[in-house]
C-alpha cells in the first residue's frame, strides 16, 4: 500500500502569512507512514523556507502536483477549493458554521472536509489539537504589542529625572484564551489592567493574572454551552453597552476579544462610548471582521482615527501577523490531529469517534457534523 500523501498548500487568503506545517513536525508524520508534500513557497512568509522542509524530509512541489497528488490537503484557512477534487480530504480552519452552504457544496462534490474549529475543546485528549486556542493565544499577545505601538505614552509607571509617567490603564473585554493572554502581556509591560466578560467564572482567572474584574450591575451571567458565551438579547446588549461606556471612557487602551460561536461578534463599544474616550486612546478590535466587530466603526485590517482622536485598529487576523509562532503552534495542532486520524498508516474517518464527530464536517457525500447539518436543516447530501 502506498503512503498517504498529505500536501501543505500555500495559503490563498489575502494577507495570510501562516503555514499549516512547519519543518519540525515532518519527521513525526513520516514516522507514522505519511509522505509530506509542500507547495513551493508555502512557508516563506512565515520564514520557513523550501530548503528547510526538504532537509526535514518533505517533498517540495509546484502547486499543480500538490493539488493533483495529495490525498489530504492541509491549510490554515481553506485551500483553493476549485482545485480540490472528489475523494480528497481537506483539513484546516474552514469556518463551517459561518458558511454551511459551502460545506454542503463540498459534500456534494465528494470532498471530505475536516475543520479544526469544530474540535470538542474541553476534551482533555483533544487539547494538543486545539488550534483555536493556540491561535487566540498568539493573537492575544500580539494585540497588546499593537496597542502599545499606537499608544503615544509609556505602558509602565516610569520615574525619571524628566518626571513621572503614570501607567497606562488597559481594559480587556472578553476573557477567553486571547483575553487572558492580553491581560498577562499588558501586565508584563507594566500597565494597570481591568477586564470584563459575560461569563462570571472568568473573574478568578482574570484576577489571578493581576487584572481587576469589572462587574456590571445591569446584566447577569450569559454563560452558554461548552464554556462559550451565549448571544445577548437586544435589551441585555443595550444595557451592557450603556454600562460599559463609563468604564471604557476611564481607560487609555481597550482590547476587545468577544466572540459568540457561529455569529457576528457582539458590539461592545458603541459610537457614543468612543465619543467619550480621551484623545490619544487606542482600541484594538480583535473581533473585527467583514461582518462587523466589537467596536463601532472598526474596519478589518485597517487603522482609523476618529474625529475625537481615538485610534481604532481592526485586528481580526493578528495570529497571521506573528506568523512564525502561530504556524509553529498550528503545525503541532495539525500533526496531533493527523496522528489521531491515521491508524496503521491509513487515514480512518470515523464520525463515531468523539473528536472526529466535531471536526469531520463532510464525508461520504453528506454534511455529517451535527452543528453544521442543523444550520442546513438536517443532514444534507
Ligand atoms: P471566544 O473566542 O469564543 O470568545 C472570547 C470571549 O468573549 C469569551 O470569554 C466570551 O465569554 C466573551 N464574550 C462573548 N460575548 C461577550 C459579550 N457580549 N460581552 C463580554 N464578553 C463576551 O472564547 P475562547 O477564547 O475560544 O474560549 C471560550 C471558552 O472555551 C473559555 O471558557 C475557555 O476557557 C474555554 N476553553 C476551554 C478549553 C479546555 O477546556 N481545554 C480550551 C479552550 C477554551
Amino acid at each position: 500500500m502506498s503512503a498517504i500523501r498529505v500536501g501543505v498548500v500555500k495559503e490563498v487568503a489575502p494577507g495570510e502569512r501562516r503555514v499549516a506545517l512547519t519543518p519540525d513536525v515532518i519527521a513525526k508524520l513520516a514516522g507514522a507512514g505519511l509522505e509530506v508534500l509542500i507547495e513551493s513557497g508555502a512557508g516563506t512568509a512565515a520564514w520557513f523556507l523550501d530548503d528547510d522542509y526538504a532537509a526535514a524530509g518533505a517533498r517540495v512541489v509546484p502547486s499543480e502536483i500538490l493539488y493533483g497528488e495529495a490525498d489530504v490537503l492541509l491549510g490554515v484557512g481553506r485551500p483553493d477549493l476549485e482545485r480540490v477534487r472528489s475523494g480528497q480530504v481537506v483539513i484546516g480552519l474552514l469556518g463551517p458554521l459561518l458558511e454551511p452552504d459551502l460545506m454542503a457544496r463540498l459534500a456534494r462534490r465528494g470532498i471530505t472536509a475536516v475543520s479544526l474549529d469544530g474540535l470538542p475543546r474541553t476534551l482533555t485528549r483533544a487539547q494538543g489539537m486545539d488550534a483555536l486556542s493556540s491561535q487566540a493565544n498568539v493573537a492575544g499577545y500580539k494585540s497588546v504589542l499593537v496597542a502599545a505601538e499606537h499608544f503615544d505614552r509609556f505602558f509602565p509607571l516610569l520615574i525619571t529625572a524628566a518626571g513621572t509617567s503614570k501607567p497606562a490603564a488597559v481594559l480587556v473585554l472578553g476573557i477567553g484564551v486571547a483575553g487572558l493572554q492580553a491581560i498577562g502581556t499588558a501586565r508584563r509591560l507594566g500597565a494597570v489592567v481591568s477586564a470584563y466578560d459575560v461569563r462570571p467564572n472568568t473573574r478568578d482567572e482574570a484576577r489571578s493574572l493581576g487584572a481587576k474584574f469589572i462587574e456590571l450591575s445591569s446584566i447577569g451571567s450569559a454563560a452558554g454551552e461548552g464554556g462559550y458565551a451565549r448571544a445577548l438579547t437586544p435589551e441585555e446588549q443595550a444595557a451592557q453597552q450603556a454600562e460599559l461606556a463609563g468604564h471604557i471612557a476611564r481607560h487609555d487602551v481597550v482590547i476587545t476579544t468577544a466572540q459568540v460561536p457561529g455569529r457576528r461578534p457582539p458590539e461592545l463599544v458603541t459610537a457614543e462610548a468612543l465619543g467619550a474616550m480621551k484623545p490619544g486612546s487606542v482600541l484594538v478590535d480583535m473581533g473585527s471582521s467583514a461582518l462587523g466587530g466589537n467596536v463601532a466603526g472598526s474596519r478589518p485590517g485597517e487603522t482609523v482615527v476618529t474625529e475625537g482622536g481615538v485610534t481604532i485598529v481592526g485586528a481580526g487576523s493578528l495570529a497571521s501577523d506573528m506568523a512564525t509562532s502561530a504556524s509553529a503552534a498550528y503545525a503541532r495542532n495539525m500533526a496531533a490531529l493527523l496522528l489521531h486520524l491515521v491508524v496503521d498508516a491509513a487515514l480512518v474517518i470515523d464520525p463515531t469517534d468523539e473528536i472526529q464527530a466535531g471536526v469531520v464536517i463532510t464525508h461520504g457525500g453528506a454534511v455529517v457534523q451535527p452543528a453544521t447539518a442543523a444550520l442546513l436543516g438536517g443532514t444534507q447530501g
